[in-house]
């Protein structure tokens, strides 16, 4: 574990660019800095590798004072990733990515395996082994900076707005990669951004910090958006932070209905018992279980239904692995107000109507916090 106590730093200008933070950074999980440019995120971040040193305070790794570590050893056990991932431009990728490995003194071979093996971790093809950073595109160059850091497979990962740099579509898949890479190989991450939603997404702690480097809070992202500690973090979280949160409840307790479910042969006494008052709408399926579209029974013909005449179906929502949003979002996007759940071959499992979930995100609500469920889709 890092511990990070009562640390400040004051630039020789005066600046104070971190002021008395003191942090419990977890071990194996992803602690996110978040804050607005300036706050200090950066300047935090170096401390715990030592390119700056602080001007009062320490920072433990598993419990030693890293002062009293050399820095190359420190150095060693802690990858570091930047934004354009400063990679070497006159070097191949894998070379880059071996070079840590090298410098170490493996052997070219050994090191050049450990590469390769490195770019399939991260999503690289083998084929891009031989290139220079400049012929891959942002986001490939992002992965190789990532490669390179877990290159020695160090405890630590350092990363400061790595993914900043990126189009929002490359950046998704490259959050979406992180977080697959850390609970397979189950890093220490310290991440710096200034994105709320990244950190929202990534972290396992968020420690939202303020300008002049002082710590805002520091929590679990379902419990920020549950109880932010001041209008500072509830501003900063912005304005659809109560949708947000449904990220963080399970879509699993939602009661579905079956009853108004038909398969697209079904025949028209089926139709018609399935029909009720509180159920205005049917949903047809395909005759594989997959969604087509709604219809009200009375336009149900046995034997004539085509998807063409039916409403569009929403956006479903997988029960159980996706989150209440997903299912009040598969609700909203409905004309008839009722959100489809599937399972994860996309097969109907049931419907929903909006007032049902509704009831769900009150049972929610009165839940509280310390839900440690990752956010869901
Ligand atoms: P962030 O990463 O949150 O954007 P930084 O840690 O980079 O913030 O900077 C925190 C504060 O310290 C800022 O006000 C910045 O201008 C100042 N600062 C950063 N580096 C130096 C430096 N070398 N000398 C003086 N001030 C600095």
């Amino acid at each position: 574990m890092i511990r990070i106590d009562s640390v400040t730093k004051r630039y020789p200008d005066g600046t104070v660019a971190v002021d008395r933070l003191s942090l419990e950074i977890p071990d194996r999980s992803i602690t996110v800095l978040v804050g607005p440019s300036g706050c200090g995120k950066t300047t935090t971040l170096r401390m715990i590798n030592r390119m700056i040193e602080p001007s009062e305070g320490t920072i433990l790794l598993d419990g030693v004072d890293i002062q009293k570590q050399p820095v190359n050893t420190l150095r060693r056990s802690m990858g570091y990733v930047i934004q354009n991932a400063g990679l070497f431009q006159h070097r191949s990728i894998v070379d880059n990515i071996a070079t840590v490995p090298r410098l170490l003194g493996w052997s070219k071979q050994r090191a050049r395996e450990r590469a390769a093996e490195l770019m399939e971790r991260v999503g690289l093809d083998s084929s891009l082994a031989k290139r220079y950073p400049y012929q891959l595109s942002g986001g490939q160059q992002q992965r190789v900076g990532v490669a390179r850091a877990l290159a020695a497979d160090p405890p630590v990962l350092l990363m400061d707005e790595p993914f900043s740099a990126v189009d929002p579509v490359v950046r998704k898949g490259l959050q979406d990669e992180l977080l697959r890479i850390q609970s397979e190989l189950g890093k220490t991450i310290v991440f710096v951004t200034h994105d709320i939603d990244e950190a929202i997404k990534l972290g396992t702690m968020v420690a939202v910090m303020r300008t002049g480097g002082r710590l805002a809070q520091y929590a679990p992202p379902a419990e920020l958006l549950t109880a932010p500690a001041d209008a500072f973090v509830e501003d900063f979280l912005g304005a659809d932070r109560g949708i947000r949160r449904l990220s963080f409840f399970p879509s699993g307790a939602l009661e579905l209905q079956t009853a108004p479910v038909v398969a697209q042969d079904a025949d028209a006494a089926k139709i018609a018992a399935r029909g009720s008052a509180d159920v205005p709408y049917l949903l047809v399926t395909d005759l594989d279980g997959k969604p087509l579209g709604w219809g009200e029974p009375k336009d149900l013909k046995a034997g004539e239904i085509t998807p063409e005449r039916l409403l569009p179906y929403g956006r479903p929502f997988v029960h159980g692995s996706d989150s209440l949003r997903a299912a009040l979002d598969g609700a909203v996007l409905s004309p008839t107000g009722w959100a489809v759940g599937v399972d994860d071959t996309g097969r109907v499992v049931g419907v929903v109507s909006q007032q049902t979930i509704g009831e769900a995100i009150r049972n929610a609500h009165a839940q509280g916090s310390g839900d440690d469920v990752r956010a869901a889709g």
